[in-house]
Formats: C-alpha cells, structure tokens, sequence
C-alpha cells in the first residue's frame, strides 16, 4: 500500500475516490494543512479539470426547449 505525502507539509495524505462514469476520480487531502490534490487515470489533473469532469457526469444532459 503506496503512502502519498503532501507535497505542502509533508504530512499523510487520505484518498478519496469519487465516481464519475468510465474513470474515477481520486481526490487526496491533506489531514494536517488540508492541501488538496486531483487525479483521473492516474495522472494529476488541476481542481477546474476535475470540477468539470464531474459537471459533465451525471447521464445525459436534457436541454430545455
Ligand atoms: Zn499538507
């Protein structure tokens, strides 16, 4: 089992994993600054890419009108 260090303080870092269809999304944080980290597939990706992954979710998107 890999430990991930925060690479603010150094501190442990827990891993949350957040569904979002064909590829999830690991969230870490930081339990001592509260640093937080995103990735999917493995690789980092910045908190707007992952805010947008997840907006994109959630099944089809019905349009008005
Ligand atoms: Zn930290």
């Amino acid at each position: 089992m890999s430990e991930h260090r925060c690479p603010e303080c150094g501190g442990p870092m827990i891993e949350i994993e957040v569904a979002n269809g064909d590829a999830p999304l690991v969230m870490r944080s930081c339990s001592a600054c509260d640093a937080r980290q995103w990735s999917s597939a493995g690789q980092g990706i910045d908190l707007r890419a992952a805010l947008r992954e997840l907006s994109d979710t959630g099944g089809k998107q019905t349009r008005k009108g």
